[in-house]
């Protein structure tokens, strides 16, 4: 047992590099890049202290040149999903009663190890398996990760330390027991940060967990759990299984020892999910934990007091990085009329310079985006706006498939403020603008809060301190996180803590000492000195 109360190493944001011309670090991601895309991998699942390769393959190739294979992955059989529950239950005797600083080092040290040795070869198999710039990768891929690990472990001392009041009689105390059970982690593409934070929050408070990783990001996440191993992560804590994505978690949700899913993904999937815990609620032995962070469909407000320039460069960064893929891309836009015409004059200046195509080429800001079946779906509302009358596509609308899933930054205007596109998450590059008239700023706020049924992220730019004000109380309820004269896109763990309520999720902001205290189970404990030895009350006279 420990003999000290010890200090964790201060958690600093890790800083993002430049990857400029002429950097060792742009030396280094590329050549990482080259070296894994001329070398074919194969994934195994990791159940326990196995590897197993189940003979039943995928392949897996890159969003932006899908002909090009860059490794295999062994799928899971029922049995295998079965197999990783017992093996995550018996992990969890030894790991569940293992001091705490030791899980805090595991972790504290795989993040050195992505911040030094690993951080070429994470970030390039990001810039494979889910097409990101090297900025994009940087951001995610190495510093947000490293952030989630090195801040986790500094809440997760400050809810160790929350701590009762004790009279001098008695001793209280709260300890922060794992759920009795298994935590579920089920991942999405679209951040190799969110797909190794799920499962390592979880573990870091004494759980063991059982990983579904999504199957366009298996690349990345092999670099992900090796990295853990390699810090020293006991086997069994985090088993990773990839698949049928339904019959594993029917699996698992059928087991009476699942005590809690650490979710994030599409909106459907989560209801689909919370679902099924509630058809099997009287199997379990402990009411599961359900933590779902999903869908948005997220604005950037401008009134008439804002800067264009600012607007315009923001709507550019917030609507386009990463082909609109984050949960928190600017997909709907609310521009004043006056405003408009010196908004567009930017697009019309800025738009034509994006340049699209493999993130191997640093000179391209765009790449593609993640796969066929939303390559298709994009291409489908684009036609359609085509088509509709009050619905007008102003920038971009190309696309092209046959190399990567490559879809042009593209703006739709429309005269209708609950268009389609002004309501449904596309999850692409496919910004949405509605023009309002300048008098109708306050029920323009009335009509963002009401359009979408998702309150992630949302962003106001205005010089005016009253309407900022207004806006912020107006939209209250409309983003978890709010911004003002920001985008709405690049949450940094530590600043801000990150979710949103209504269908986009529970709101147990990662990053944050919230999101850790789901995974525990506090047991208070009173210890009484001098114990009474008669049980009558003065009042009995
Ligand atoms: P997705 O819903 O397709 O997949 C998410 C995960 O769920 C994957 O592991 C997938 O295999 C699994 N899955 C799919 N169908 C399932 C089913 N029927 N039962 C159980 N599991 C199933 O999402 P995606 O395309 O990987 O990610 C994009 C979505 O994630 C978007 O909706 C985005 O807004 C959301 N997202 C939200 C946040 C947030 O913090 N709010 C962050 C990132 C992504």
């Amino acid at each position: 047992m420990p003999k000290g109360f010890f200090n964790v190493p201060k958690a600093l944001n890790e800083p993002v590099k430049s990857y400029a011309p002429g950097t060792p670090e742009r030396e280094q991601v590329l050549k990482a890049y080259k070296e894994l895309w001329n070398t074919s991998i194969d994934v195994p699942l990791y159940i326990g202290k196995e590897q197993i390769k189940t003979g039943n393959t995928k392949t897996m190739s890159a969003p932006h040149d899908h002909q090009h294979i860059v490794g295999t992955y062994h799928l899971a059989e029922k049995t295998h999903v079965e197999k990783a529950i017992a093996e995550a239950l018996e992990a969890r005797k030894a790991w569940a009663s293992l001091p705490w600083e030791h899980r805090a080092s595991i972790f504290l040290k795989a993040a050195e190890l992505i911040a030094g040795p690993y951080r070429a070869k994470i970030n390039a198999a990001t810039m494979i398996a889910q097409s990101k710039t090297v900025h994009q990768a940087e951001i995610d891929a190495a510093c947000e990760l490293i952030d989630f690990l090195r801040f986790n472990v500094e809440f997760m001392t400050q809810i160790y330390q929350d701590q009762p009041y004790s009279p001098s009689d008695v001793w209280n105390r709260v300890e922060y027991r794992p759920l009795e059970g298994f935590v579920y982690a089920v991942t999405p593409f679209n951040f190799t940060a969110i797909a190794a934070n799920l499962p390592a929050s979880a573990a870091m408070m004494g759980n063991t967990v059982v990983w579904k990783p999504s199957d366009s990001q298996v690349f990345s996440a092999k670099v992900i759990i090796d990295i853990f191993k390699e810090a020293g992560l006991p086997d069994g804590v985090i088993n990773v299984v990839f698949g049928d994505p339904i019959m594993i978690t029917d699996t698992v949700l059928a087991s009476p020892d699942f005590a809690g899913i650490h979710y994030t993904g599409s909106t459907f999937v989560f209801k689909e999910i919370w679902a099924k815990i509630g058809a099997n609620i009287h199997t379990y032995k402990t009411y599961p934990r359900i933590v779902g962070e999903t869908g948005g469909k997220d604005f950037i407000l401008a009134h008439p007091s804002a800067d264009p320039i600012q607007v315009a460069a923001n709507s550019i960064r917030g609507a386009f990085e990463f082909q609109g893929q984050k949960c928190s891309a600017a997909s709907r836009a609310y521009f004043p009329k006056s405003l408009w015409p010196a908004i567009k004059a930017e697009f019309d200046k800025e738009i034509p310079t994006i340049k699209m195509g493999s993130p191997e080429d640093l000179n391209n800001f765009f790449t593609a985006v993640i796969h066929e079946g939303s390559f298709d779906k994009l291409v489908s509302y684009i036609e359609q706006a085509k088509q509709d009358a009050d619905a007008e596509i102003i920038f971009g609308g190309g696309y092209d498939k046959s190399k990567g899933w490559f879809v042009e930054p593209t703006i739709i205007l429309t005269t209708n403020p609950k268009y389609k596109t002004m309501e449904t998450e596309l999850f692409g590059p496919v910004l949405t603008i509605y023009i309002y008239e300048d008098a109708e700023w306050s029920s323009v706020l009335k009509l963002i809060d009401e359009t979408s049924e998702y309150a992630l992220t949302g962003a106001v730019f205005s010089e005016d301190r009253y309407a900022i004000n207004e806006a912020a109380k107006a939209l209250e309820n409309a983003a978890g996180n709010f911004y003002i004269n920001d985008k709405p896109t690049g949450a940094v763990v530590g600043n801000q803590p990150f979710g949103g309520a209504r269908a986009s999720g529970t709101n147990d902001k990662a990053g944050s000492a919230q999101n850790l205290l789901r995974w525990v189970s506090p047991r208070t404990i009173k210890e009484t000195f001098v114990t009474p030895v008669n049980y009558r009350y003065p009042f009995l006279g």
